[in-house]
Parts: structure tokens; C-alpha cells; sequence
């Protein structure tokens, strides 16, 4: 990898850089059926990067036919699992060949810190393809324990035709969660990528072609808006539909799913998650600086973004001062500059919603006590200042509804039933992190916290081997792990007289 890069050496990478936009169909690029595209814009500047395919209904039709063929010829799907692995450890080696290629791809794209997309986005893309490939010829079925008479079987099958909907802020590795284990499985993929940042979605279909995934197996989708995944959600011949996104849009596919064929639809939603520090932290700088992290990292536009922090009455006005001080290090800059840790919003859009956010935040009684500015000094995009409100309640609109923006709301409480009422007083569930040195109430927090990961003294931890995703309105299904594989398959029981 290679941080050290300077600006100068990735924007002239940027600058040499030939840029995909066509759909990814039947194993060749292909233009949508309609031959319309729509403009992908850098929010680093406002540049235009590339038209991308705008697929609709006839492209959904199309390519879901041609993945169903895929399977129902089994070239992919009745392969030894061994050999699928081989092929995604090929299709990882592929993807690491071109970690810098991609990892400007999704700067372009969607504006996080170029140094972010290598040793985050890209790197946990490589680790999920190759965990998920090494674990799938090491996953036996099961015998049920029958008479002497009757042999039963539990076996696990590859279900069909996936679709997977995919967000914008860490593209190629929310597509990588899903990609990964229904691949590895057998089944074909059509994958929809968001169109804030459809680019490295697009690059990697022709490396999985490349490493060896038949033709069908593995599609590619770009559209605008909401038509492709829509289209997607109702038909009647996908058997199932993996979506990273919004909690409103993942209500949307489950009536869809409802009306059409009853696929299984998977979601991992929206989060609000609480970052609850008591007193007795055992490190409250350390706890100080993760809190900043937690808002900051990726421009505080992460699922599992800590921005509900809960202070403990009695140490808070000491413990804001020490996350203000923590904040300051994030500034906004140019993502292509090694150096910058908090990068450009995905576009305008957004940026309108955040900074929407903190008016609302002002008027409704917080106080503002950083940042909160949009700053146009950088390059010309989409940039805001970390921004930080004390004297927060939780029934206020910064308190309850996910901002997806470096806007921390600081909530102060008095003890811990107080701080785990206010902590799971939300329609989230996704994600949250305690702060104690007390054994006894880390371990009896943890439980009573409604959330799908939680952390003790620290913040955002986990890797492959820990399944993730939401209690309540944060989605259902799980990603990553072994538990991954779960939706991507259907159990059959088969009884055998003997
Ligand atoms: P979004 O719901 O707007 O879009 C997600 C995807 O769904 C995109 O590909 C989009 O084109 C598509 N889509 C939008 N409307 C649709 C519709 N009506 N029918 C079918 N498809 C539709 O979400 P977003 O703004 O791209 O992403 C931000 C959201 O994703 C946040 O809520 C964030 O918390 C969530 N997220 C969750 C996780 C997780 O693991 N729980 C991870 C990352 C992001």
C-alpha cells in the first residue's frame, strides 16, 4: 500500500485514470438496453468522471434471465466448493493487483480520504472475499439423529439468483459483505451499486470474469435513482434480495418482496448508535479521542457512526472539553492527499441534509459548540466541519434521526438505568459502545443494550469473524462470519427409509 503517496502523485494517477461505465452483463461491459446514462460527478470537485449505464426494467429482465441460465447449467453453482475458493482467491489476488486503481475509484467517487480507501475499503474487501472463500470448503451439513431406520439428511443448497443493493459510503466493501458468501455458495449475483458511487462495483465484475466466475454468475447494474433496485425487489424470478441502505428504502423492498414472490429479503438498515461513557472509564482521553473517531471516520457518514454520545453527569463538562480538543484534529481536506482524515460529503444532496440537520439542531435548544459550517475552501466540493452539540435531549431530531454527517450529539446522564434508557430510546439498533471500568456493569450494560455489535472500551471493533447487522429498524440477517452464509442458501431436510 502506499500511504506515503503525495496529492501531486494520486491526482496525476486520477488524471491518467480510464474510467467504466457500462453495466456488467453475461460476462462483457454492455450499455443499457435504453442506451441511457447518467453523469457521475467527483463531490472531491464537482468534476464529471464518467456517464454510467442507466439500466432500468428491461436490463433487470434481461440480466436475470441470463443469471438463472447461469445457474440452472450449474458451471458455477455445482462446482466443488474448493473450486470456488480457488476462483475467489483468484478474484482477491485480481482485486489486490489493482488496490490502487480502486481505491481512487472510490475517492473519486464518493470523496473519503484516499489513505481511508486503501486501508479500509479495499483491505477489508481483500479480507472478506478471502475469509468467505477459505471458509467454504470447510462447512459440513449435517445427519439428523434418526432410528436405525431412516437416514435424514440437513443439507445446505446455494439458493438461486441474488440480488445484492448496495449503498454509497463504503462501496466496494458493503458489496463485498454480500458478493462475498452468495458467491462463495454458488449462486449468480446481479449487484446494484448506488449511483453516488457505482465506479469500483463496476471495475471488479471484469476482474471476476477474469479470475474465473462464469459468465452470468456474476453481474453488475448501475441505474439511476431507485428503478434497477426496485425492478429488482419485484421480480418474480430472484429468490433473494441483500440490501445495505436506509431503513425507509429497506421497508420499501420488504412490501415489494411482499407483492411479488415472497423472496427473502435481507437488510442492514440505518443506526443511531449510542457511545455511553461512564465515570470510571478506565482511559477517558483514549475514550475521548475513539468518541471524535466515531463521528469523524468516513465524514461520520457510517452505519455504525458513534453519534449519540452519552456522558455521565458528573465527568462531562471535562470529558466534552477533551472530545472538542479530539476533534480538532479532524479537518476537511482534499481526499486525494495522504494526509487528510475527514474528505469530501458524497454531494450535494447530502450535504444539503446535514447542514438541514444542524439548523434543526439549533432550533430545537442544542448547542452548538463545534464546527457546523459548510467550508467551500477545499477543492471546489462538498465539504463540512465535524460538528459537535452539547445540552442535547434525546426526543430532539439530531437525537433520534440518522444524520449520516460528522454531527455529534452529546446526551448527559445521571446513572446507568438513566443511560440505558436513553441508549436504547431509538428505532436503531445497530451498533453501541460502553465505556467502564467496572467488569460487572460492562458485562450487565452489554446485555441490556438493544443493539447487533457492541463494544467494551473501545470503539468499532470486530472484523470477519463476528457476524454484523441490527436489532430493530437497523435490519434483520446478519453479514460477515460464518452466519453470513445463512442467506444465501435454503436448509433442505431429505428423509431416507432404509
Ligand atoms: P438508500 O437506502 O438511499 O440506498 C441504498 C441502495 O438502495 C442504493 O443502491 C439505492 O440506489 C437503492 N434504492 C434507493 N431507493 C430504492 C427503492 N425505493 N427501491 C429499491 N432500491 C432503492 O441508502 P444510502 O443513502 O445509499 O446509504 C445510506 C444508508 O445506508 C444509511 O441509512 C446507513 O446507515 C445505511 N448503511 C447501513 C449499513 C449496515 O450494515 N447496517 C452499512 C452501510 C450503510
Amino acid at each position: 500500500m502506499t500511504t506515503e503517496q503525495s496529492l501531486a502523485y494520486w491526482q496525476a494517477a486520477a488524471a491518467d485514470l480510464t474510467i467504466e461505465g457500462r453495466a456488467f452483463i453475461n460476462g462483457a461491459y454492455t450499455a443499457a438496453e435504453s442506451g441511457e446514462t447518467f453523469t457521475c460527478n467527483s463531490p472531491i470537485d464537482g468534476r464529471k468522471l464518467v456517464d454510467v449505464a442507466s439500466c432500468d426494467t428491461a436490463d433487470v429482465d434481461k440480466t436475470v434471465a441470463l443469471a438463472r441460465q447461469a445457474f440452472d447449467e450449474g458451471s458455477w453453482a455445482n462446482l466443488a466448493p474448493a473450486k470456488r475458493k480457488a476462483v475467489l482467491l483468484r478474484f482477491a489476488d485480481l482485486i489486490a493487483n489493482h488496490s490502487e486503481e480502486l481505491a481512487l475509484l472510490e475517492t473519486l467517487d464518493m470523496g473519503k480520504p484516499i489513505t481511508d480507501a486503501l486501508s479500509v475499503d479495499i483491505s477489508g474487501t481483500l479480507r472478506a472475499i478471502r475469509w468467505t472463500a477459505e471458509a467454504i470448503d470447510k462447512i459440513y451439513d449435517e445427519v439428523a439423529p434418526t432410528g436405525s431406520d431412516e437416514l435424514g439428511l440437513i443439507t445446505r443448497q446455494a439458493i438461486g439468483v441474488v440480488a445484492a443493493v448496495v449503498p454509497w459510503n463504503f462501496p466496494l466493501l458493503m458489496a463485498s459483505w454480500k458478493i462475498a458468501p452468495a458467491l462463495a455458495m454458488g449462486n449468480s449475483v446481479i449487484l446494484k451499486p448506488s449511483e453516488k458511487s457505482p465506479l469500483t462495483a463496476i471495475r471488479i465484475a471484469a476482474l471476476a470474469f477474469e479470475a474465473g466466475i462464469p459468465a452470468g454468475v456474476f453481474n453488475v447494474l448501475p441505474g439511476f435513482g431507485h428503478t434497477v433496485g426496485q425492478a429488482l425487489a419485484v421480480h418474480m424470478d430472484i429468490d433473494t434480495l441483500a440490501f445495505t441502505g436506509s431503513t425507509a428504502t429497506a421497508k420499501r423492498l420488504l412490501i415489494a418482496a411482499g407483492e411479488s414472490n415472497m423472496k427473502r429479503v435481507w437488510s442492514e438498515a440505518g443506526g443511531k448508535s449510542p457511545n455511553v461513557v461512564f465515570a470510571d472509564a478506565p482511559d477517558l482521553d483514549e475514550a475521548a479521542i475513539a468518541a471524535a473517531g466515531a463521528i469523524c471516520f468516513n465524514q461520520g457518514e457510517v452505519c455504525t457512526a458513534g453519534s449519540r454520545l452519552l456522558v455521565e453527569d458528573s465527568i462531562a463538562d471535562d470529558f466534552i472539553a477533551k472530545v472538542r480538543t479530539a476533534m480538532a484534529a479532524w479537518q476537511p481536506g482534499n481526499p486525494l492527499d495522504p494526509a487528510t482524515n475527514v474528505g469530501a460529503i458524497v454531494d450535494e444532496a447530502q450535504l444539503q441534509r446535514v447542514m438541514s440537520y444542524i439548523d434543526k439542531g439549533i432550533e430545537q435548544g442544542a448547542n452548538k459548540s463545534v464546527g457546523g459550517k459548510r467550508i467551500t475552501a477545499v477543492a471546489g466540493g462538498f465539504y463540512i466541519e465535524p460538528t459537535l452539540f452539547d445540552g442535547v435531549q434525546s426526543a430532539m431530531a439530531i437525537a433520534q434521526e440518522e444524520i449520516f454527517g460528522p454531527v455529534l450529539s452529546v446526551i448527559r446522564f445521571s446513572d446507568e438505568a438513566d443511560a440505558l434508557r436513553i441508549a436504547n430510546d431509538s428505532i436503531f439498533g445497530l451498533a453501541a459502545a460502553v465505556w467502564t471500568s467496572d467488569l460487572s456493569r460492562a458485562h450487565r450494560f452489554a446485555r441490556g443494550l438493544k443493539a447487533g455489535s457492541v463494544w467494551v472500551n473501545q470503539y468499532d471493533g470486530g472484523d470477519m469473524t463476528a457476524p454484523f447487522g441490527g436489532f430493530k429498524q437497523s435490519g434483520n440477517g446478519r453479514d460477515k462470519s460464518l452466519h453470513a452464509f445463512d442467506k444465501y442458501s435454503e436448509l433442505k431436510a431429505t428423509w431416507i427409509k432404509l
